[in-house]
């Protein structure tokens, strides 16, 4: 026999898994169609990886025991919920893979009743007779960003691809090479318009794109766009066509203009602590475009959606669109981005909103939230580790202000280098996890990003992951 038959006759049986007493509650019942699967699929797995396998023959007790263990694992993770609660401790405020923004209280509460009650989602209750879905909430977005009408469509993806659609309805699209952008991994401009099915006509170069070279390409039917560039920036010698030049041009000449622009900012960027020169949702409407498209869960601060502003005609248009249902939202969407646009129309001064809030916090604010976390996290640590706090930066993130680096305090943890690896390793294995900083001088913590209810559970999080390291120490001595 040669060495792999030895190898593979150890495999146990598929049946003799499903007997084991450890798998008797997975498999209880109707589990049992999709926790079988599990079980064939850990064996198959195991058959690959003995066909690959050198070194000793592992007998048929061990590798049933290692098919059990992996079957529990999985099931065990199937049965929680797909997501664990994060700390985010990076200072990067809207941060994609954590989830971009928050949504304040009240919305995400409006979004867990319609989710689960009935309410008059398509339905004018005063005549019982139909109506259109999330007619109001389109109203307020109309009303902030001072837009004729307002269409909410899944993300700025999607209302790109719609509103370019329906304008340009398969005739070129006039966009600079300098805003042939990629966002994230998937967005990629010359695909979504090609995706259209009009044809991308590229003017100017990468650094200069003057208003002439619009006019040059310019014919009946044609639609210019323009791109916000969010996540990067051009410098040196370059030149721009400014919307308002975009905006004339495309008046002089009977071709509408669209604008992506990006994160949808609807309060003024000073108050933020950012820089200014960028520019409002109202003042983009206000320039003079005939749509304007934004997300709903960067800047803007509320959930994932698109938002699509601008003429009524051409949002009615949208809105009968035959695609638009593609694209359409959920009811909870509709629900929680209600709830972050009544805050705006709420608010008279910053509305309430956590990414806003997380943006706006004063360096001497951050100086005493850290110095708060690091006298915690001091009467905790380990010995071997030092607390400081230090000046640093914090981001936007979210492909927004790009080379927009915001004033922040860390909380600067040092040790030895491997003691700092497996300490960041095992926060983000916990329950909350915790993402945290790990550069050259130690493990960084930014209070930025925390709420204030998140810093004794942060504390507890270190706390909880150098017990364990203190463990293995003793149990390995
Ligand atoms: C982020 C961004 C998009 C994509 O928005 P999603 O809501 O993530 O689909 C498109 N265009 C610009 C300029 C952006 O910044």
């Amino acid at each position: 026999m040669t060495d792999l038959q030895s190898r593979l006759r150890e495999i146990p049986q598929v049946s003799a898994v499903l007997e084991d007493a450890r798998l008797v509650d997975l498999l209880a019942g109707r589990r049992r169609a999709w926790a079988g699967r599990i079980v064939q699929d850990e064996v198959d797995r195991l058959r690959a990886r003995l066909r690959e396998a050198t070194g000793p023959v592992e007998d048929r007790a061990a590798l049933h025991e290692q098919v059990v263990a992996a079957v529990r694992e999985r099931c065990g993770r199937l049965l929680r919920p797909a997501w664990t609660r994060v700390l985010n401790a990076t200072g990067v405020v809207i941060h994609t893979n954590l989830g971009r923004a928050n949504l304040p209280g009240p919305a995400a509460e409006a979004a867990r009743v319609v989710a689960t009650r009935y309410t008059d989602l398509e339905m004018d209750l005063g005549s019982g007779q139909r109506d259109h879905r999330g007619r109001l909430v389109e109203q307020k977005a109309a009303l902030l960003a001072g837009a004729e009408d307002a269409l909410v469509v899944n993300n700025n993806a999607a209302a790109l691809w719609l509103a370019v659609r329906y304008l340009a309805k398969g005739g070129p699209v006039v966009l600079s090479r300098g805003e042939i952008v990629a966002i994230g991994g998937s967005f990629r401009l010359h695909e979504i318009i090609h995706e259209t099915g009009s044809t991308l006509v590229e003017v100017g170069t990468t650094n200069r794109t003057t208003l002439a070279d619009y006019e040059r390409a310019l014919v009946p039917g044609a639609v210019v766009l323009k791109v916000h560039r969010s996540n990067f920036a051009v410098e040196g010698f370059t030149a721009e066509a400014s919307l308002a030049e975009l905006a004339a041009l495309c008046a002089r000449s009977g071709c509408p203009l669209v604008y992506d622009a990006g994160s949808g900012l609807l309060v003024p960027p000073v108050e933020l602590g950012l820089p200014a020169g960028e520019s409002l949702l109202a003042d983009d409407v206000a320039t003079g475009c005939d749509l304007v498209t934004c997300s709903g869960d960067k800047l803007l601060g509320g959930c994932q959606a698109g938002l699509i502003l601008g003429r009524a005609g051409h949002v009615a248009g949208l809105r009968e669109h035959p695609l638009r249902r593609a694209v359409r939202v959920d009811k909870t969407t509709l629900a929680a981005l209600d709830g972050v646009l009544t805050a705006y129309l709420e608010a008279t001064a910053l509305p309430d909103l956590p990414a806003l809030r997380a943006l706006a916090q004063s360096p001497a604010q951050l100086q005493e939230r850290a110095e708060r976390l690091a006298d915690a996290l001091g009467a905790q640590a380990p010995a071997g580790w030092s607390v400081a706090v230090v000046p640093d930066v914090s981001s936007v993130g979210g492909g927004t202000y790009a080379t927009c680096a915001m004033e922040t305090r860390l909380v600067l943890l040092a040790a030895p280098r491997a003691e700092l690896e497996a300490c960041h390793q095992r926060l983000r294995r916990q329950d909350p996890a915790v993402v945290a900083r790990l550069n050259q001088a130690g493990l960084a913590v930014d209070p930025r990003t925390l709420a204030d209810d998140e810093e004794s559970l942060l504390v507890d999080a270190f706390a909880c992951a150098w017990a364990v390291a203190k463990a293995k120490v003793v149990t390995r001595g």
